[in-house]
């Protein structure tokens, strides 16, 4: 009898398991609680599970704006990868689910927010800082390349900052689409490499660039090939016209390693576990990949 009993515990456990797996949400699954932000397609809320009690983030889309847009079979692409990625510098997205006007994206809650309104915040990061997030983006790149994912929409907007002040990459700009997405809708070159906005053949280098004008941008404030004109960026991005500003003052081995990133031919960047060798990230990045501040 008893063995009998514990069977059907077991196999009570085993279907409620899978009942997990191919768990389908829906908002009553959720408490919803305030506003964490506004995307250009809907909104995003904390929330929490109430079964686990887990806190999560809730991005709400509305479908109209998807297809207005038409962004609908990208956004599948893109949640498809992200939410195959499990990465400490990657923002977990757990599941999904919709209705009739909403897709609603269940996301890591990531406390501390956006890192772009940290820099603008703090003008430009201490060396410290940006080493610690740039050996944090090389690790996660390293793990997306090793996956086949090349992510090509580095930028700060994208990455948003943990409770204990780890950075996550927060977007789902993943795909070959992204960069189509980028060039109609955003039209932002400043981080796009030569052979991007050219649009010759690239390969996953093109993350090194972007994390090499990261890299700038964090140190210095502005990204390197900033230009009041479209056309300006251009250039200066093919030409590889990269300056530094006297003012902050900033070590030569960060310029170093900056130099080595934005290179022009994409097989001659500095490959990424090499980027983590450098002198200046073994210096200066906290090896826990933790800013405290
Ligand atoms: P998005 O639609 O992704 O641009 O998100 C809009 C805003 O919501 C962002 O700028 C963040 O301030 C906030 N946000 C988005 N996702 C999260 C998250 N996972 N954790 C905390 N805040 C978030």
């Amino acid at each position: 009898m008893a063995i009998a009993t514990e069977t059907q515990q077991q196999e009570k456990k085993a279907s409620e398991a899978s009942a997990d797996v191919q768990k389908r949400w829906t908002l009553s699954d959720f408490d919803i609680g305030k506003p964490l932000g506004r995307g250009k397609f809907g909104h995003v809320y904390l929330a929490r599970e109430k079964r686990s009690n887990h806190i999560v983030a809730l991005k709400v889309l509305f479908k109209s704006q998807l297809q207005q847009s038409q962004v609908e079979h990208q956004l599948r692409r893109e949640v498809e990868i992200q939410s195959h990625l499990r990465h400490p510098n990657i923002l977990r997205l757990y599941g999904y689910f919709y209705d009739q006007k909403r897709v609603y994206l269940i996301l890591e809650y990531a406390a501390r927010g956006e890192l772009y309104k940290e820099l603008q915040r703090c003008k430009h990061f201490s060396e410290r800082r940006a080493a610690t997030y740039v050996a944090s983006l090389a690790r996660a790149l390293i793990y997306c390349h090793g996956k086949h994912v090349i992510h090509r929409d580095i930028k700060p907007e994208n990455l948003l900052i943990g409770a204990e002040g780890e950075l996550k990459i927060a977007d789902f700009g993943w795909s070959v689409h992204t960069f189509n997405r980028r060039r109609t809708m955003c039209g932002t070159l400043d981080y796009l490499p030569p052979e991007m906005v050219e649009s010759v053949e690239h390969d996953a280098s093109v993350d090194i660039w972007s994390l090499g004008v990261l890299c700038y941008e964090f140190l210095y404030g502005i990204p390197p090939f900033e230009a009041r004109e479209h056309s300006d960026t251009y250039r200066r991005i093919v030409q590889v016209d990269l300056k530094f500003p006297p003012k902050p003052v900033i070590s030569q081995t960060a310029k170093d390693l900056i130099s080595q990133m934005l290179v022009r031919d994409y097989s001659q960047r500095l490959p990424l576990h090499k980027v983590l060798q450098h002198p200046w990230i073994v210096q200066n990045a906290e090896p826990s990949g933790i800013y405290r501040g």
